[in-house]
């Protein structure tokens, strides 16, 4: 029987731990990066889009991978990690606006990471436990396609979390609060 990991279900190979294919995945990333630096390095100005292209991807590997392994983060990091991704999957939001948005709401990753002895979130038991993509899909593929293949990975993380727990409406703290109506009767003039 194949070593699988227990909290995403990909399968490492012998002597592979998940973190290992973390890792190899990052590789293919840091290599994609290299090849599009290398074909439009002489326009400088075009270093812009080499960032934003691996930042994206980076975003969907990462945060995929993070979703899909949840006991060490808090609800409400995964929460916010499980919209922003959505956001940024259909085109509502940047990516440094969400990481923004993260640093903001956790102050730094102390608040993110659940402390050891706060136990398993209760949340946790509607999380998925097999995912359709894992890291295993992104760790060998050509750095070519790898942006593709980790926005596969992201879309399909996002989606069998929606599945069981649907992402909030985006954004619905920078709403002001209602106006108080007055209950019964026509609006006073
Ligand atoms: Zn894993």
């Amino acid at each position: 029987m194949p070593n699988r990991c227990p909290e995403c279900g990909a399968p490492p190979g012998a002597g592979e731990s998940c973190a290992d294919l973390f890792n190899r995945m990052l590789a293919v990333e840091w290599e994609m990066i290299g090849r599009i630096g290398r074909r439009i390095a002489p326009e400088a100005f075009l270093a812009r889009e080499v960032a934003a292209v691996g930042m994206k991807a980076h975003f969907f590997a990462v945060g995929s991978y993070q979703l899909q392994h949840p006991a060490g983060l808090t609800a409400a990091a995964l929460a916010g990690l499980h919209q922003g991704l959505g956001d940024v999957l259909a085109g509502r939001r940047e990516v440094a606006d969400v990481r923004l948005a993260a640093r903001r709401a956790f102050n730094g990753p102390q608040r993110v990471r659940r402390s050891a002895a706060g136990g398993r979130d209760p949340m946790l038991g509607l999380w998925p436990s097999t995912w359709p993509l894992t890291v295993a899909d992104c760790c060998d593929v050509d750095p070519d396609t790898y942006a593709d293949a980790v926005a596969r990975l992201a879309a399909a993380t996002v989606a069998a979390i929606d599945a069981v727990r649907p992402a909030a409406p985006s954004r619905p703290q920078s709403r002001p609060p209602a106006p108080q109506r007055r209950r019964g009767g026509q609006p006073q003039r």
